[in-house]
C-alpha cells in the first residue's frame, strides 16, 4: 500500500471536483478504511458485532467495468465523460484513478477515431447523431476485454473498416458488441447487442471458477476484493455438503457456484434474463452439477417455495442498493433456514431489513464490512444471521 499511496501523492486526480465518484479522494486509504468502519458501527453495531474492515491490497485501477458518455466540443473534438451531478452537462476524463488503465487508453482511441470517421456525437436534447456511450469490461484474470458501443441505431457505416481499426490499434480487446439504444432515456444500455467481433462476452475467473459475462450482467466491479467477499459469505455459510442452498439476487451466478462444492443443492434466482443466460453457461462451463437457476424475482420466488411449505437449510442473498423486500423476508421465516448470509452494498438499506430479519427471530452473529470501492463512499458488508 505504501508504494500506491506515494503514486497518489503525486498523481492527484484533475477532474476530482466535478466527478464527484470519489469522495475521499485527498484522504489517505487508512483514513478511508476508519470512516467506513464508523459508518457500519454508527449504523448496524446495535444489531450486531462489526468485525475491522477489510481493506484492499491495492486501493488503485481496481473497477473492471468503465462507462464513458460521448461528446463533442465546438471544434468537434471528441471526448468521453461523465454527467456532472445533476446535469446533462458532459465533463471530459482522460484519466481515472481507480478505473483499470487498458480500460481509459482504449476510450481514448475511440475519440480519436470517431471524429476522424467523422461519426456524430449523440445530442441527448435533439435526440441526433450516432455514438451515445462505450462501456469497457476487463477480465482480471484472462485478461480478455469486451467493447461495448452504445449506439442510436444499429447501422454504423463503414462498420468492418472501423472495427478492423479499434482492433488493429488495440489487440487486446477480444470482443466487441454494437448495443443499440434510440429511446430518450438515462439507461446506458439498448435491449439489441449485435456482436461485431469475437464471442460477444468475457470470461473472467474468479476463486478458481471461470465466469462468462455479458454487456448487461451484473459483475462485481472489484476482482480482487470479490475473492476476500465470496470466502467470507461462503464460509459465514458454514455449509456441511449436505443442505440445500438458495443463491437469491445471483446474478449470473458467482457466490452460488463458488459454494456448490460444499452444499448439496443449489438454487439460484435471479430477475435479469441475459444474467440467468449466463449462471446456466457458467455451471456447465464449471461442470457444476449440483446448481440451477430461476429467472424470476427474488420476493416472489420465496412467497411461492414459502407457500408450497419448501425448506431451505442455508439462505444466501446478495440485494441490489436498494436492499431486499419485507415479503422475501417474511417468506425466508417460512423456509426456516439455519443460517442467512445477508451480502450488502448499501448500510442502509441493510439496517431496515435486518430490524425485520430479528423480528422474525434471528439474530445477527456477525457483521464484516470489506472495502470493495476505495476512494468513493460505498462499503459492502457480509452479515451472517442465524435462528
Ligand atoms: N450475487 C451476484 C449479483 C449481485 S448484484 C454477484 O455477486 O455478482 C444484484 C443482482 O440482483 C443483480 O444481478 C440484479 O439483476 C438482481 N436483481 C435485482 N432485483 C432483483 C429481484 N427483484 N429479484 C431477483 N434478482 C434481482
Amino acid at each position: 500500500m505504501d508504494d500506491a499511496v506515494k503514486k497518489w501523492k503525486l498523481e492527484i486526480c484533475p477532474h476530482e471536483a466535478v466527478c464527484g465518484g470519489c469522495c475521499y479522494q485527498k484522504i489517505s486509504y487508512e483514513k478511508q478504511l476508519k470512516i467506513k468502519q464508523q459508518t457500519v458501527e454508527k449504523l448496524l453495531s446495535q444489531m450486531g458485532k462489526v468485525e475491522k474492515i477489510k481493506g484492499a491490497v491495492n486501493p488503485y485501477f481496481y473497477r473492471n467495468k468503465v462507462h464513458g458518455v460521448f461528446g463533442c466540443d465546438k471544434k468537434g473534438n471528441v471526448y468521453t465523460g461523465i454527467y456532472q451531478e445533476g446535469t446533462h452537462r458532459i465533463v471530459p476524463v482522460d484519466k481515472c484513478l481507480i478505473e483499470d488503465e487498458r480500460a481509459g487508453k482504449i476510450m481514448n482511441t475511440l475519440c480519436r477515431l470517431v471524429r476522424s470517421f467523422k461519426f456524430q456525437v449523440y445530442d441527448e436534447d435533439r435526440g441526433t447523431g450516432l455514438f451515445r456511450h462505450v462501456l469497457i469490461r476487463t477480465g482480471h484474470m484472462t485478461g480478455e476485454i469486451m467493447v461495448v458501443l452504445v449506439l442510436a441505431s444499429p447501422i454504423l457505416p463503414s462498420r468492418n473498416n472501423f472495427i478492423r481499426e479499434l482492433k488493429r490499434l488495440h489487440p487486446e480487446i477480444t470482443t466487441i458488441v454494437l448495443n443499440v439504444n434510440n429511446k430518450k432515456t438515462s439507461m446506458v444500455l439498448g435491449e439489441k447487442n449485435i456482436t461485431a467481433f469475437g464471442r460477444g462476452y468475457i470470461e473472467d475467473v474468479l476463486c478458481g471458477l471461470r465466469f462468462r459475462i455479458s454487456p448487461s450482467s451484473f459483475y462485481q466491479i472489484n476482482p480482487e476484493q470479490t475473492e476476500v467477499l465470496y470466502q467470507i459469505a461462503v464460509d459465514f455459510a458454514g455449509l456441511t455438503g449436505k443442505e440445500r442452498v438458495l443463491d437469491a439476487y445471483c446474478g449470473i451466478g458467482t457466490i452460488g457456484m463458488t459454494a456448490a462444492g460444499n452444499a448439496k443443492e443449489v438454487i439460484g434466482i435471479e430477475l435479469n434474463r441475459d444474467a440467468v443466460r449466463d449462471a446456466v453457461a457458467n455451471a456447465s462451463l464449471n461442470g457444476i452439477r449440483n446448481i440451477r437457476f430461476v429467472n424470476e424475482d427474488a420476493g416472489k420466488f420465496m412467497i411461492q417455495m414459502a407457500a408450497r411449505r419448501e425448506k431451505a437449510d442455508v439462505v444466501l442473498m446478495d440485494p441490489p442498493r436498494s436492499g431486499s423486500t419485507k415479503e422475501f423476508i417474511d417468506s425466508v421465516k417460512v423456509l426456516n433456514p439455519k443460517r442467512v448470509v445477508y451480502v450488502s452494498c448499501n448500510p442502509e438499506t441493510l439496517a431496515r431489513d435486518l430490524k425485520q430479519f430479528i423480528k422474525n427471530g434471528y439474530f445477527v452473529k456477525k457483521i464484516q464490512p470489506v472495502d470493495m470501492f476505495p476512494f468513493t463512499g460505498h462499503v459492502e458488508c457480509v452479515c451472517l444471521l442465524a435462528k
